[in-house]
């Protein structure tokens, strides 16, 4: 058949990597009837045993909300996900605070297990019979301008060839089909390792087995250069996330060393996880390092394209790297409405398109580290924010304040960085002209005091 014109057949798809953003892809693919066939380097996960320390929740919003939607499961997400309302800062001292994300609709961002969203994901594939999975294949390498990607397979060592009409690689930070895209020519690659870590911890559910702490926010524990955050998880426990820069972690050697540091700056998450569960999972793995990928374009000849993490890696503190690469997925489906199966309109607009959004929201990311950590203790950013609460309850079509539009709507993220651009200039000009009037009454008031003693003068002369 034909969509607008366009011819529409059923193609053969290579999904490359089934972790979040692959499993998804396959389903907007297999939705709309084509070949998919996913081949994933690690074993099934919904027989795997987890693997403790990776066992990262994520923040879920609206854009992943969006593309879960379009394959039907974002009820199911969102039942499973635990809603935060807001940021709850914990200062030093003990005390905390609650700065609300949107303070005049109350929207929440949904903190969900990544084991949880994977198996649903790829169960759900499982109702589609032209979605085939293929767990323990790894790539190895291919000709992915022809549509030919090469798998090992890591249990029996054994070579396997992919021909597809088209190879979507969704194989994370470290992609194997990215790597074939540095072999040609005018690939643009920026690769960055900041130069903080991560180190996970747990706090464990009450003895009544309720949460320790209050459930429907995102914990801070914000101390300018570092940071320590925890997300809610269903069976009650929290995770832990250390942000810190690297030396920091090397400074620490010791289980002594360890809770001097926690004293002086997370003096109350220390009853929370506990003094021996904090020592024990503070030194079984080493931090993580966080990387950002900034690429493009996106795609080879008619054949290949990067999605998710493979094209665009950011580091975490937006909460937007799954939430992205879920749109990415919204994005292509929208393409196939527009092109039907005609790939090279497809690949290239999607590549044309993309970029600069996904640009945008890697340095959005860089940015809300430094905001997160440090930002939200100050004055200046809770004057601002109110500034911007009041501003999108009097104007909330005009006014969106940047969080809100990142992580509430689906406005393209450099759209978001514009947008906050255009409120500083005005809020600039407010103050500015603010400021003139200011001085203009100041200076009428002088001159008004000026005049009454002139006047005061000429009369006792
Ligand atoms: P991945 O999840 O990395 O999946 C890639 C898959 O490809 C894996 O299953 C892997 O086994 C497979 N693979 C790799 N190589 C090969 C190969 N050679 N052959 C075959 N298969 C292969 N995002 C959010 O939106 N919200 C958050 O709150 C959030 N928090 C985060 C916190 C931390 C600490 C980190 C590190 C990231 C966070 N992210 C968050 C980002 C999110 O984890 C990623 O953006 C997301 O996992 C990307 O999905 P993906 O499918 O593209 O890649």
């Amino acid at each position: 058949g034909t969509i607008n014109g366009y011819k529409n057949e059923s193609l053969n798809i290579a999904v490359v990597g089934g972790g979040l953003v692959g499993s998804l892809a396959a389903l907007h693919m297999g939705k709309r009837g084509h070949n998919v066939t996913v081949y994933e380097y690690r074993e099934d996960i919904r027989t795997a045993e987890l693997v403790i320390g990776r066992s990262i929740n994520l923040a879920l919003s609206v854009r992943g909300r969006t593309a879960l939607r379009e394959v039907g499961l974002e009820d199911k997400m969102l039942k499973h996900g635990i809603p935060m309302y807001g940021r709850m800062i914990h200062n030093i001292d003990g005390t905390r605070n609650v700065i609300p994300y949107d303070r005049n609709s109350n929207q929440a961002i949904y903190s969900v297990g990544r084991k949880y969203l994977n198996e649903i994901l790829i169960t759900a594939t499982e109702k589609y019979p032209n979605i085939n999975l293929k767990f323990n294949k790894k790539m190895s390498g291919g000709k992915v301008e022809k549509g030919e990607v090469h798998f090992v397979d890591t249990s029996t060592q054994q070579e396997e060839t992919a021909n597809a009409d088209l190879i979507i690689g969704c194989d994370g930070a470290f992609s194997s089909v990215r790597r074939e895209f540095l072999k040609k020519n005018a690939f643009n690659y920026q690769q960055i390792y900041i130069e903080h870590g991560y180190l996970e911890l747990c706090i464990p559910p009450a003895k009544d087995g309720e949460f320790l702490m209050p459930a429907n926010y995102l914990h801070i524990w914000p101390r300018g250069k570092f940071m320590m955050i925890a997300l809610p998880n269903q069976d009650r426990t929290w995770t832990v996330t250390l942000f810190m820069p690297f030396e920091n972690f090397d400074s620490i050697k010791s289980s002594d060393e360890l809770l001097k540091f926690f004293e002086t700056f997370f003096p109350d998450s220390i009853p929370l996880i506990g003094e021996e569960r904090l020592v024990k999972d503070f030194f079984k793995i080493p931090a993580q390092h966080l990387m950002a990928v900034k690429c493009r374009p996106y795609h080879i000849s008619s054949k290949c394209v990067l999605i998710g993490d493979a094209g665009h890696a950011v580091v975490p503190f937006y909460g937007q790297g799954m939430n992205a690469g879920f749109e990415d997925c919204t994005i292509l489906s929208r393409l196939f409405n527009k092109y039907g199966s005609d790939l090279e309109k497809i690949l290239n607009e999607y590549s044309e398109t993309r970029w600069e959004d996904a640009h945008a929201v890697c340095d959005l990311a860089m940015y809300n580290y430094i905001e997160m950590r440090d930002l939200v203790n100050k004055k200046s950013f809770l004057f601002r924010k109110a500034v911007d609460d009041l501003l999108h309850w009097m104007m909330p079509n005009v006014w969106v304040p940047l969080y809100g539009s990142v992580s509430f709507t689906c406005m393209p993220y450099k759209k978001c960085i514009d947008n906050r651009a255009w409120q500083d200039k005005v809020l600039n000009r407010i103050i500015t002209v603010s400021g003139y009037a200011a001085s203009a009454l100041g200076f009428f008031g002088v001159y008004q005091i000026y005049n009454n003693y002139r006047m005061f003068e000429e009369s006792t002369n």
